[in-house]
């Protein structure tokens, strides 16, 4: 029998060249009941990606069509492009008793809180604004692009309250490890509990007591 409900819905929010994604890739290669939802965007796909795994990649007439239609659970627009969550994505992976890893932007992260209020938050930030500059020049980002995604960053630092954790990235893998310590954590509460798992205990705990007495 299980010990703990699965269901639990995890987001994951950064700035842009916090090394989110080799973050959730890191926890997904060490958790396999804990499955990624694959979002809906207009963008591009960037070389390597594809369809279906990184993102479903659509046209805009298509997404707005999935708006009217009321197949998002949330979405946003960000840098220009729409990203949302579609109500399959999460549903699918909840209904096959999985956790739901959701890496989306703070505008996203904030709805999903407001429709599922028992969802965990996680925020993770450079260990210094320098730092995400160096890692956008790395990655060969334009100079424009960088001074936007670093103003954007700014202001969604100072809204890091929503979050009910926050994680800095100085070194990846101790990041990765706090993250599983906190999804460990949050599948132990005493909330999460499988109730019948208890009331067996009880039961099996009253009949030992039972035989010992007759
Ligand atoms: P990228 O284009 O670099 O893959 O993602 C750009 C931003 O969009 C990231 O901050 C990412 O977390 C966010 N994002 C990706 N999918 C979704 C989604 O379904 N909803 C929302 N609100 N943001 C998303």
């Amino acid at each position: 029998m299980k010990t703990h409900k699965s269901g639990i819905i995890f987001v994951i929010s950064a700035p842009s060249g916090t090394g989110k994604t080799t973050i959730c890739e890191g926890l997904l290669k060490t958790l396999d009941d804990l499955k990624m939802s694959v979002s809906h965007t207009t963008r591009k796909p960037r070389t390597g990606e594809k369809t279906g795994v990184d993102y479903h990649f659509v046209d805009e007439q298509t997404f707005h069509k999935m708006i009217e239609n009321d197949e998002f659970v949330e979405w946003a627009e960000v840098y220009g492009n729409f990203y949302g969550t579609s109500k399959r994505a999460i549903n699918d992976i909840l209904n096959s008793g999985h956790d739901v890893l959701l890496d989306i932007d703070i505008q996203g992260a904030k709805n999903i809180k407001r429709i599922y209020p028992e969802s965990v938050l996680i925020f993770i930030l450079p260990p210094s604004i320098y730092e995400l500059e160096q890692r956008l020049i790395n990655r060969k980002e334009d100079r424009e692009i960088i001074r936007k995604r670093l103003s954007k960053t700014v202001e969604e630092i100072s809204q890091y309250e929503l979050y009910d954790y926050v994680v800095i990235n100085d070194n990846l893998e101790k990041a990765i490890k706090e993250i599983l310590s906190i999804i460990t954590a949050e599948r132990l509460k005493t909330a999460k509990i499988n109730k019948d798992f208890i009331n067996n205990l009880i039961m099996e705990g009253k009949n030992g007591e039972k035989r010992k007495n007759t």
